[in-house]
Parts: structure tokens; sequence; C-alpha cells
């Protein structure tokens, strides 16, 4: 990786639990790239929305809770931070309703495109892997390194069981969820979930996350060789 520019963006998309986030963050740490989380911003705003009672499917209500709230996220190694009206609520934004909530939220294209806009700010200067939905085809369609992970649902709602604080839900509603929440990502008129045209496809559902990695490195190592496909970075 001795060559590789500092400025590079790798994007990183694919539906729930594909496995984009452990891949991302150590891909980022190897190259000394920022790791930033885009689903972040949505579960900032399904945070806020849910504090202050807020209807997630009115997009109108959730613009102008967006006009009106601080938030401020610190791209760092291990997950981007969030500061919502200067309160980290970083650790909040893994519940399931907030879960939920930033799925329903994601699908209004006028909500979408503020959050977009942030995170080009984040990412326009490159150095950076950033993972989500929509990143290789919408926000950053230039990057030259596009990545699309996916795995089986089955092994996808294993994984998120998995991850589940112990003892709640049951694997069955996990998997009813994660296929719930793919499907309002790929259905959705605006941005859907979809892979860039010159993404990567990668299915990890029989790789350890070491595996996935080494993957990617190998793709960017073999996109490095021609240096013709940073013309755009
Ligand atoms: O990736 P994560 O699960 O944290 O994202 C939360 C929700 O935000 C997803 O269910 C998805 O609907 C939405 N999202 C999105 N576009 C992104 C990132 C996340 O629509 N770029």
């Amino acid at each position: 990786m001795k060559r590789l520019p500092k400025d590079l963006i790798i994007t990183i998309d694919g539906p729930v639990a594909a496995g984009k986030t452990t891949a991302a963050r150590l891909l980022a740490e190897r190259l000394g790239y920022c790791y930033i989380d885009s689903g972040t911003m949505y579960r900032a705003l399904a945070w806020k929305a849910i504090q202050e009672g807020i209807d997630v499917s009115s997009p109108t209500m959730l613009l102008d809770l967006l006009a009106r709230t601080e938030l401020e996220f610190r791209p760092g190694p291990e997950r981007l931070r969030v500061l919502v009206d200067g309160e980290d609520v970083t650790d909040a934004l893994r519940l399931p309703r907030i879960e939920t909530a930033s799925s329903i939220l994601s699908v209004h294209p006028s909500v979408r495109e503020e959050l977009v806009r942030r995170q080009r700010q984040l990412g326009i200067g490159g150095g950076v892997v950033m993972d989500g939905r929509d990143i290789g085809t919408v926000v950053f369609p230039d990057a030259p390194v596009k990545f699309y992970l996916t795995a089986s649902p089955e092994e996808r709602g294993r994984r998120r069981f998995r991850e589940s604080p112990h003892g709640t839900g049951s694997l069955e509603g996990t998997l009813a969820e994660v296929e719930r929440r793919d499907r309002r990502d790929m259905e959705r008129p605006a941005s859907p979930l979809k892979p860039a045209p010159d993404a990567i496809l990668i299915d990890t559902t029989f790789l350890s996350a070491e595996e996935v990695v080494k993957e990617l490195e190998s793709h960017i190592h073999r996109k490095l060789r021609d240096p013709r496909d940073f013309l755009l970075a």
C-alpha cells in the first residue's frame, strides 16, 4: 500500500449486516484513512426525532428538525462520533427503535439531500473510507474505488441477531426486520440501494472480516497498478 495516495475516497455500500462496518473500519485503519459511517447520520436524526416525538414519516417536520438541530460529526478511526446539540449520542444510536426509525426516515428525498450534502462535506478532502447505501452511486459517484458487499439473507440475519443485546428478540424476528429494512432501502425511489456500475462486488457469506479486508486490499492494489483509475480521485 506504499504508493496509495493520501486523498482517495473509497466507498463501500451494501445491505444490512453485509460486513461493511467491520471491513471499512479495518481498511481505514490500515490505510491511515478516516472511516465515515454515513448510516450514523440517519440514526442521529432518528434519535433527535424520537426525543422530540416527531413523526419520522413526515419529511416536512424532519427538515424543520434538521434546520434547528446542531448535528456535529467527528470522523475518527473507530467510528463517526455524533454530537446532537452538543451531546455525544453515538452510543445510543444502536438501539433497535433508532435503527427502525432511521430506516423509515431515509426514504424521504429531501432528508437524503440534506444528509448527502453533509456526507460530501466530510469526505471531500479524501483519505476516507465511507460506507452506506448510496455512497458509490450518489454521494461520490466519481470515487475511484467502490465496493458493494453482500451476503445471504440468512447469514446477515444471524450476524445481526448475534450482535443484538443478549435476550432481546428472536432469530426469526431479526431476520424479518433485516428483510424489511433491505426492502425499504432497495425499493425507495430516491437513491435506492444498488451496486454502482463500476463497483466491485464481494459476497462475504463465507468470509471472515480479515478475509474481506484482504480482498478489498488486493482489489485496491490491482487498481493501483493502473494509475488512470485515479484520475477522477
Ligand atoms: O448503516 P446503518 O444501518 O447504520 O444505517 C441506518 C439506516 O440508514 C439504514 O437502515 C438505511 O435505511 C439508512 N441509510 C441510507 N443511506 C446511507 C446510510 C444509511 O439510507 N448512505
